[in-house]
């Protein structure tokens, strides 16, 4: 296993792609490219990605997630049962079509561009989720890899819409039990090949907590959810389900992305708000590490450890995936020092607030700045490993 160095600095898992890449997905989502066909083009991107990150000294990177349309959609590709549909067509399977059309307005989505997998049958496996990206990456690094996967409450939530997916799945809770089965799998398998470190993304959770007072509040990514969901069961709900993804596994990394969205520039348009109503969900979780933005003001402060300090790893967000401004290596170095009143040193693994290209239609920044984004973190890791390592290596 690659060691790594004191505060790491790794990636919370995508990269723009590249224009050829994009057309290259559509001809993929019109039928006109085979699977393989797409994966040729893509381990191009994927190369490209991964030497961005290698050229910056990230010590644990990924591939960018290069073959998918974005975080979560991408399990078309690799299951039966499941459909991509564009937000927009979802609009026929919501209670409010009226109030959500205005979400999606509200919240500057581009709902014909993005597009949501939907349970239509029952779930299987036509081939692992992640294990072709992990093996064509480990063929190209010698760095620590980590693989970003869907988190179970994100998947079941989204997948499951009232009307399209009940004949299949009577209820939420059933087609969870597929989505626990299918993500245990895969943590699993993905540890025997030799992955460090797997990411489980809920970045839903933000919007159970943070709806409430307004609508505007909803994102678009859980269309079908039920618009008067109580927020205590969702969350105990997504508790439940994590646990019974992670339960037992050891051997691998396994951490847990929260954000509040991710798809706009207009940083008002995204969820607000402190961790504060989490923790107690997050810290439920038997998770190792938990990924989280700190770099924007709209997540709050870090003072939110004080009463549990080193509870677990933390992946600190230490810069602004949506801007073009380029952090200072002391912004990044301030950040971790607030960070270092509640973690040990060891505890600390240095991210961007999320990925630089979410949704492959609409990357919140271009690969040159992105990579001076993250040479900046490795500028400010190698400072702190010197304030606070033995001879700047891990011991
Ligand atoms: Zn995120």
């Amino acid at each position: 296993m690659p060691k790594v160095p004191l505060f790491p600095v790794t990636v919370v898992g995508s990269w723009p792609r590249p224009n050829w890449l994009l057309d290259a997905l559509k001809k993929r989502q019109n039928g006109k490219l085979s699977f393989e066909e797409f994966n040729e083009i893509a381990d191009e991107a994927v190369l490209l990605a991964l030497k961005y990150q290698e050229d910056a000294g990230v010590d644990i990177v990924s591939d960018g997630e290069q073959r998918r349309d974005n975080f979560y959609s991408f399990v078309v590709e690799k299951l039966d049962g499941v459909k991509l549909m564009p937000v927009a067509e979802l609009l026929d399977y919501v209670e409010d079509k009226r109030a959500f059309e205005a979400i999606l307005k509200s919240l500057d989505v581009p709902a014909y561009g993005i597009k949501t997998p939907t349970a239509v049958g029952r779930i299987t496996k036509k081939m692992p989720l992640a294990m072709d990206e992990y093996q064509f990456l480990r063929e190209h690094t010698t760095k620590a890899i980590k693989i970003p996967l869907p988190g179970p409450y994100l998947l079941t939530r989204t997948m499951w819409v009232k009307g399209v997916s009940d004949q299949a799945y009577p209820t939420k809770e059933e087609l969870a039990k597929d989505v626990i089965q299918l993500l245990r799998e895969e943590i699993m398998a993905l540890r025997d090949a030799g992955c460090e470190y797997v990411q489980l993304d809920e970045p839903v959770l933000t919007e159970v907590v943070f709806k409430g007072d307004t609508e505007k509040t909803r994102t678009f990514m859980c269309a079908a959810m039920a618009a008067k969901g109580d927020p205590v069961g969702e969350l105990q709900f997504a508790v439940r389900l994590m646990n019974k993804v992670v339960e037992g596994i050891e051997g691998i990394n396994i951490g847990m992305h929260v954000c509040r969205g991710n798809w706009s520039r207009q940083e008002e348009v995204l969820l607000k708000g402190g961790y504060e109503p989490l923790m107690p969900y997050m810290l439920a979780m038997q998770l190792h590490q938990l990924v989280l933005e700190f770099a924007t003001p709209r997540a709050g402060e870090l003072e939110v450890f004080a009463k549990c300090p080193n509870v677990r790893e933390l992946g600190l967000g230490v810069v602004n995936p949506r801007s073009d401004e380029i952090e200072s290596p002391s912004f990044v170095v301030s950040k971790v020092k607030e960070a270092l009143k509640y973690f040990d040193p060891q505890k600390i693994y240095l991210n961007p607030d999320c990925g630089f290209g979410t949704f492959a239609e609409r990357p919140m920044n271009v690969p040159k700045v992105a990579f001076e984004k993250l040479k900046v973190m490795t500028k400010a890791a190698e400072e702190l490993r010197k304030m606070y390592g033995n001879g700047g290596e891990d011991g």
